[in-house]
């Protein structure tokens, strides 16, 4: 089956009840039992929901994954992964991620004994000298947010195959439609299913994707134990958004594509990141292991400051100035005062995230008019 069919296919059938085409919502916490034990397959909702179920099917397949394990949020679905390590362990994670990930890692876990080092995973000698006999998991987010920079996920994964390191690859920026970890040899996927699986920025949800049955186990486990679980109507909308995600994905790229040209070409912007652009440092490693290169730009001004982003982020029309990324509409964000805040400053300067850094999600609207409102919102500057 190919990817568009499998967006709207895979893993689901008519309802067996019904026949409804459409997976229904099953709305229920609980589930009539025959006698103790004996029942449908299903006994309370936090354990088994068929709605959840046909997502985590759909899911799975998307990933050329066996199993799929939805949670309450992305930052949920982290905290599964997490869980699988004791105190004591270590982790090595891309420097240059999310900041809510970040924060996770450095304020929840390790006060119970769980040590983060964050290292730029585009340096294998650098990856090769942080591995010691704690380190248990290789945290990979490529593209890598908001800086736009890949990490090789076959050189990495080979490298903790051979010291029987788990490797979890933070999936959400390339979407299932331009990259498949688990095929490079990840043992965990792990979506922010907010963003392009949903689509419409209407849910917010998680999704961990494994082949690997002995690591399913302990995340269902986790799913259950924890209890972070995603609700059957959101379950709903994420199965409903799904169906366009080939389609939206394709969309987003050709228009990020035409943006990351214009704003090269803007005598006004300074550096542009986009892992489509030929002088990207990454651009051939983007060639080979996306099939595109995604709907996220962001850029910089010569000497920018706050003020200077502000003038842009503040006079947008169709952009909207919010958190988030990957749907439908586009948004403008500025990742130093908004979703990098938990970073400290001097470690965003590190990795070249400026206060007047700004990143773009780019949407599927008609591209001539997300760029003549780039346009009017240049000249303030
Ligand atoms: N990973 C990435 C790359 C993200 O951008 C985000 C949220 O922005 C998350 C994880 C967390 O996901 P959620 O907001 O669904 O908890």
């Amino acid at each position: 089956m190919k990817f568009g069919t499998k967006c709207i296919h895979a893993g689901l059938s008519p309802d067996p009840a019904t026949g409804a085409v459409m997976t229904p919502i099953y709305q229920t916490s609980t589930y009539a039992q025959e006698e103790p034990g004996k029942h449908k397959g299903f006994e309370y909702a936090r354990t088994q929901n068929p709605t959840r179920s046909a997502l985590e099917r759909n899911l799975a397949r998307l990933e050329n994954g066996k199993h799929a394990i939805t949670f309450s949020s992305g930052l949920a679905a982290m905290d599964a992964v997490m869980r699988l390590l004791q105190p004591g362990d270590e982790i090595i994670a891309t420097n240059d991620l999310y900041g809510g990930s970040y924060r996770q890692m450095v304020k929840v876990h390790q006060r119970y004994g769980i040590k983060t080092h964050f290292v730029n995973l585009g340096n294998i000698d650098k990856l090769q000298k942080q591995i010691n006999k704690n380190t248990k998991l290789i945290w990979i987010e490529t593209p890598t947010n908001p800086m736009l920079k890949l990490v090789d996920i076959e050189t990495v994964t080979a490298i903790a195959k051979v010291k029987g390191i788990m490797t979890c690859v933070d999936n959400t920026f390339a979407s299932p439609v331009l990259q498949n970890p688990l095929n490079m040899g990840a043992d965990i996927v792990l979506h922010s299913a907010t963003k392009y699986l949903g689509g419409h920025s209407d849910v917010v949800m998680g999704a961990l994707v494994v082949n690997k049955d002995k690591i399913a186990d302990q995340l269902y486990f986790l799913q259950n134990a924890v209890g972070a679980i995603p609700g059957p109507q959101d379950c709903f909308l994420m199965l409903r958004g799904i169906k366009t995600l080939h389609l939206r994905v394709e969309r987003s790229c050709k228009n990020a594509r035409k943006i990351a040209k214009y704003l090269v070409a803007h005598p006004k912007v300074g550096k542009v990141y986009y892992p489509g652009l030929k002088d990207h440092p990454q651009h051939e490693l983007a060639k080979r292991q996306m099939k595109d290169f995604g709907g996220m730009v962001s850029f910089d001004f010569p000497k920018g400051t706050f003020e200077t982003a502000n003038k842009v982020l503040a006079n947008t029309r169709y952009f909207t100035l919010a958190e988030s990324l990957g749907g439908v509409e586009s948004l403008i964000g500025h990742p130093a005062s908004m979703t990098h805040a938990s970073i400290p400053k001097a470690d965003r300067l590190k990795v070249g995230l400026t206060d007047s850094l700004i990143r773009l999600s780019v949407g599927v609207e008609d591209v001539d008019d997300l760029i003549a409102d780039l346009e009017e919102a240049f000249r303030n500057v």
